[in-house]
């Protein structure tokens, strides 16, 4: 099924999904979900910071009467936990949801990847329906079906591969997105231009003015080629076991940031950081030539991200780096940047050339 300027089909054997981008599907959605799934009562997990407008929309696009049950979860990164997770299944199974109802996931990555552990596990697994209301779950986190939850201090260490059973992503709601919302979403379509497409890394040096004035209409196109970019990506590797790693481009460093900085930079950020860090190692292998490491740096920058002011000690980060899922007995894996456009992955970098990357850091 050919993608479309609003629809990108994720083509995963035994699971294919419709990811549709459009301006003012919530209020469609209870009407074009029947006509993907079957199901008597549905199933929301919201964020609960979320503007009250957001969550009428979608609950008034049903049926009047139409049973509806409801979680919200409180917001923040540090409510990705299983004990949210078991306030969920009390709500749902005191509700007795059954196996065809779908969860609706409304809200941000945080929602997203708790509400997608939810419909993974609950009566061994119900449908996922994916609602991402932050650009960057529209990009990223809603596709592909990497769900789970934070355990401790160990990010995304407990989850399931769930993939959804359709997205739906209304781009109208990126107008009210909070500025610092909106940078951090930015941050991954830049990470899926640096490791896929060139062109379109051109293509946002150019037309960043458009997107942080939010035109909405070319939200929409901008936002179908990044979810292209990450549904052929995973579609050729569903569960990690080889190019989807390169999609963590920046992520090793950046989650490490987020946890020893007790979550005061937020996902996009530390990835933005993180992707600094891996530019850097790739010029200082030769693997990437300084021109295009400052290219990157000057995009994020422009983005309203942080590339520079990094205050964490340098040993405490990268022994947070040795806690990563990727790394393996004592290496650091890292994705690294061969030029715009395209990702290698090396296992190589010694420990004095990442400290000296974090170090890169710090300078404003
Ligand atoms: P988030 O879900 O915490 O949302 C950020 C903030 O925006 C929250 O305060 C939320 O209340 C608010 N918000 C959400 N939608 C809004 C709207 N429309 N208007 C106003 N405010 C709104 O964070 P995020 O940046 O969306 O996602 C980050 C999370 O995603 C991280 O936990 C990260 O690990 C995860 N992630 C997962 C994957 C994956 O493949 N599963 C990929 C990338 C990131």
């Amino acid at each position: 099924m050919p993608d479309t300027a609003d629809k990108v089909h994720v083509n995963i054997a035994g699971a294919p999904y419709d990811v549709l981008i459009q301006p003012g599907l919530l209020d469609r959605l209870g009407a074009d979900l029947p006509e993907r799934l079957t199901y008597e009562a549905v199933a929301i997990v919201a964020d609960k910071s979320l503007p009250g407008a957001i969550v009428s929309q979608v609950e008034g696009s049903f049926p009047q009467g139409f049973p509806i049950f409801r979680y919200l979860l409180p917001s923040g990164e540090q409510n990705k936990s299983l004990d949210r997770v078991r306030e969920a299944y009390d709500v749902f199974l005191a509700a007795r949801l059954d196996r065809k109802t779908p969860i609706i996931a409304l809200g941000g990555g945080v929602t997203g990847d708790v509400a997608g552990f939810i419909a993974a596990t609950i009566l061994r697994g119900v449908p996922l329906v994916q609602v991402p209301t932050t650009l960057l779950a529209m990009v990223d986190s809603s596709v592909g079906g990497k769900v789970g939850v934070n355990h401790g201090s160990f990010k995304n260490m407990v989850g399931a591969f769930k993939q959804p059973s359709v997205v739906y992503c209304d781009t109208n709601v990126l107008i009210k997105l909070p500025k610092r919302e909106l940078c951090n979403g930015l941050a991954e379509c830049i990470k899926h231009a640096i490791i896929r497409d060139a062109e379109l890394f051109a293509e946002t040096e150019r037309e960043l003015p458009r997107l942080l004035d939010r035109d909405v209409p070319y939200f929409t196109r901008y936002i179908a080629r990044n979810v292209a970019i990450k549904a052929r990506v995973v579609e050729t590797d569903v569960h990690e076991n080889g190019v989807r790693a390169h999609l963590n481009l920046g992520h090793t460093f950046g989650h490490a940031i987020e946890t020893v900085s007790e979550h005061e930079y937020a996902h996009g950020e530390a990835i933005s950081m993180g992707m600094c860090a891996a530019s850097y190692i790739a010029t200082k292998l030769g693997m990437l030539e300084e021109p295009d490491h400052h290219r990157i740096v000057k995009l994020l920058s422009r983005a309203g991200l942080p590339t520079a002011g990094l205050d964490l000690d340098d040993t405490v980060l990268y022994s947070a780096m040795l806690h990563d899922k990727k790394a393996s007995h004592g290496k650091i894996r890292l994705v690294l940047p061969d030029r715009i456009g395209h990702a290698a992955v090396r296992d190589d970098v010694p420990r004095a050339l990442i400290l000296e990357a974090i170090n890169s850091l710090r300078r404003e």
